[in-house]
């Protein structure tokens, strides 16, 4: 751990957890698999079950010496102290509400929250007498606070959304949530490390490590990073007791992923916003919902907030263009694949309407929107790309001239 929070990200990147002696003189760690841990004496055994909170040989489960560097790197990116790592993005979701609700509590999500953790907390966390209700992303802290109950535990965040990428006055929100005696959670994935979630209230941060950190498309990874003791055991125990496990290979590759992360992300920033400020122009185009963009609902919040973006982004089509129009333009792209999740190296359309599922009335911006996530590949080409994507779209309703 470089320990020096006065260095650039490009810098910490480089150095954050290199695993040292533990890597025997190589730069990067050995990659440990092991289920069993062989202890020399039974005083040993007893002591290192003593040590389930630490980073420490105990068990496969509990971590190896190939978790740890990226564990502590992840720690440093957000701006923490402690890191455990899960399976997926989606476990990471579902870990720390599982550590922090139990039966009869009450929990507050945004209408915008990634459909998956919807999911959750509609199903298994309602089967287990949790309740949920769903706000505007944007309500505010005045609007906010009538919605706390004796019973709420959690106040949940994702900034900015899934799909429709409403940015959250976190620092407010979280404010209103801790003089309620409220735990923040917040999904941190699209923020990366351009937004510091403890240094704005939140208690617990949760990523998709599948996303920019793993950066090629072929490992699924999540992280939940806390920043006090107490959250720490909180969160390490509820992993440990659901047997929460990634594979060591995943992490090492996950390592060896976030080291070019902030290189990709220069990039991918600077390409995103050039494909986006060019959608911003199109005659096809009702609003482009990118953070940077004054265009997109809480940007005041990114612009105070953030330190940059990523380049993921949505569009709204005039509402001339059907479902049909833009499902043919999707088609039509050549260099974007039509895919699920985001994050690497490639670019990928994804049309969002169908998958905007929500209750408390956000979801609606006046035409079919499409997720956009740009890659490395060089922004003119891809600009060419839609152009002829966008010809296909009028093709398909029949409006040939849009003034
Ligand atoms: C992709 C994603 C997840 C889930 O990550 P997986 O690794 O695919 O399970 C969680 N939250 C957000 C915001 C995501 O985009």
């Amino acid at each position: 751990m470089t320990d020096d929070a006065s260095h650039d990200w490009h810098t910490r990147l480089s150095h954050a957890g290199r695993a040292g002696k533990r890597a025997g003189g190589f730069v990067n760690p050995a990659l440990h698999r092991g289920s069993t841990v062989l202890y020399p004496t039974m005083d040993d055994r007893r002591f290192g079950m003593t040590k389930r909170l630490e980073q420490t040989l105990l068990y496969g489960v509990m971590g190896t010496p190939t978790h740890w560097p990226l564990e502590d790197v992840i720690a440093e990116i957000e701006g923490g102290t402690r890191c455990q790592i899960v399976c997926s993005g989606l476990a990471a979701v579902t870990t720390p509400l599982l550590a922090y609700l139990k039966a009869g509590d009450h929990m507050l999500m945004p209408d915008s929250v990634y459909g998956p953790a919807r999911g959750f907390a509609t199903g298994m966390l309602s089967q287990m007498g949790i309740e949920t209700t769903f706000y505007d992303p944007m309500i505010g802290a005045e609007g906010i606070a009538p919605l706390f109950r004796p019973n709420t535990t959690v106040l949940y965040l994702e900034s900015p959304g899934s799909h429709t990428f409403e940015v959250q006055d976190v620092p407010a929100l979280s404010a209103v949530a801790h003089a309620r005696g409220a735990k923040v959670l917040m999904d941190n994935t699209w923020g990366i490390h351009f937004f510091q979630p403890f240094r704005h209230g939140v208690d617990v941060s949760i990523q998709a490590l599948t996303k920019y950190v793993v950066g090629h498309s072929d490992v699924l990874l999540g992280s939940v990073t806390t920043n006090t003791p107490e959250d720490w055991e909180r969160v390490r125990t509820a992993a440990l007791a659901l047997g929460q496990y990634a594979s060591p290979d995943d992490c090492w590759l996950a390592l060896r992923g976030v080291r070019t992360m902030a290189v990709r992300l220069d990039r991918q920033q600077q390409s995103a916003l050039v494909v986006a400020r060019w959608f911003a122009e199109q005659p096809e185009v009702a609003r482009v919902l990118h953070p940077a963009l004054p265009s997109c609902p809480g940007h005041e919040f990114w612009k105070r907030d953030f330190t940059g973006a990523c380049s993921l982004f949505g569009v709204v089509l005039r509402p001339e263009f059907s479902q049909q129009a833009v499902h043919a333009m999707a088609e039509a792209l050549e260099l974007f694949g039509i895919g699920a999740s985001w994050g690497g190296y490639e670019s990928l359309v994804l049309p969002t309407t169908g998958f905007v599922n929500r209750t408390a009335g956000t979801g609606d911006f006046g035409g079919q929107m499409a997720r956009f996530h740009v890659g490395l590949e060089e922004p003119s080409d891809l600009i060419a790309d839609i152009t002829q994507a966008f010809a296909a779209m009028r093709g398909f309703t029949g409006v040939v001239a849009l003034d």
